[in-house]
């Protein structure tokens, strides 16, 4: 594979000097493929490189990227959705949220995913493979050539579980900091736990990036094991409990906060008795919880809590000394649900 997106400048000088060009030449692809402002991402449109040069990089495979647009979706609050095509013709989804100081994306780490969460359209297909970090960075060109603006928040929450291809996910968020200039601190890698592997997170982390200051959010859902494993079935393998153990860890090991995410589940979580649950599970740990309004959809059962009883297990998480935030779904009336729209163009 020879990607060039991902690459560091000193990979690039050695590509460089490889092809009997000068190490500055190296710097020029990288300053011209990490702006968000030179849109067709070929090596041909990299007018500042010798025309043999570039030649010579084709015809020995090297490509910026190897990701193909397929279809967008543009809601009416100006969320947009992606739908990328890969090099094995596989489907993967992104979405670029913009706010007026922020545009937001949203990335996905799997084509598919094997976790099978019951309100999840990802989850109805299982896993096909995990992407390569080219492939995970790929889809912030897209989106920044898109929304014509620069990505300045990440967050790992389209398909697939970040931490079952922690290598990949390590090395985009390499990039992501280094050569696209974004902070650790604005990146959020979101699970929905994998047994010993939130360790393996920090203990990677510190391996591949030398420290680990992006946010890690789990998504819990639920404020017992029986709940959870009737919406997440591989819970069955991690014990809610452990799941919070761990994350205290984390947070001792890395000193970054944690925050838990829970998507209201109208009669299945959304109830006062639930708050109080949560609360017993979390006290004492300064963490977070993110409560999420559900994008229904069509082929599962689950229905959207109301927002009256999202108001009230905020107020009674909050009135417990929970920090908690409710989080607005975006993008609502164009399949913004994970999944979704790769869903929909299989069917079609
Ligand atoms: S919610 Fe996330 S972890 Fe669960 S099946 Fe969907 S993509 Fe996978």
């Amino acid at each position: 594979m020879k990607n060039l997106i991902g690459s560091s400048i000193k990979d690039l000088e050695n590509i460089a000097l490889d092809y009997g060009q000068a190490a500055f030449r190296g710097r020029q692809i990288y300053s011209w493929i990490y702006n968000y402002k030179n849109k067709n991402k070929n090596i041909d449109q990299i007018e500042v490189l010798p025309l043999d040069f570039r030649k010579k990089l084709k015809d020995d495979g090297f490509k910026v990227s190897e990701l193909s647009f397929q279809e967008k979706r543009l809601a009416n609050d100006g969320t947009l959705k992606l739908l990328l095509s890969t090099g094995d013709h596989e489907s993967i989804e992104c979405v670029g949220i913009p706010t007026e100081k922020r545009l937001t994306a949203c990335l996905s780490s799997q084509v598919g995913c094997p976790m099978d969460c019951k309100f999840c359209a990802t989850g109805k297909d299982g896993l096909k493979r995990s992407l390569r970090a080219s492939e995970i960075l790929d889809q912030i060109l897209f989106i920044e050539n898109v929304m014509n603006r620069k990505v300045t928040n990440i967050v790992f929450m389209g398909m697939g579980e970040p931490l079952l291809n922690i290598e990949e996910l390590l090395l985009s968020i390499r990039s992501i900091n280094e050569d696209f200039q974004i902070s650790q601190r604005k990146i959020t890698v979101s699970t929905v736990a994998v047994p010993k592997m939130i360790r393996k997170l920090s203990e990677k982390s510190f391996q591949i990036l030398g420290n680990c200051q992006f946010t890690l959010a789990i998504s819990l859902h639920a404020s017992n094991q029986k709940i959870r494993e009737t919406i997440i079935p591989s819970a069955k393998n991690y014990e809610i409990r452990n799941i919070v153990e761990d994350s205290k860890q984390f947070v001792k090991d890395t000193g970054r906060r944690v925050s838990f995410e829970y998507l209201m589940l109208s009669g299945v979580n959304d109830k006062l008795e639930h708050a109080n649950e949560l609360t017993s599970l979390l006290r004492g740990f300064q963490c977070h919880v993110n409560l999420i309004q559900y994008n229904q959809i069509d082929e599962v059962d689950f229905k959207r809590a109301s927002l009256n009883n999202l108001q009230l297990f905020k107020s009674r998480l909050s009135d417990n000394g929970i920090a908690v935030s409710l989080r607005k779904s975006r993008g609502l009336d164009k399949n913004a649900a994970c999944g979704q729209l790769r869903q929909n163009s299989k069917n079609k």
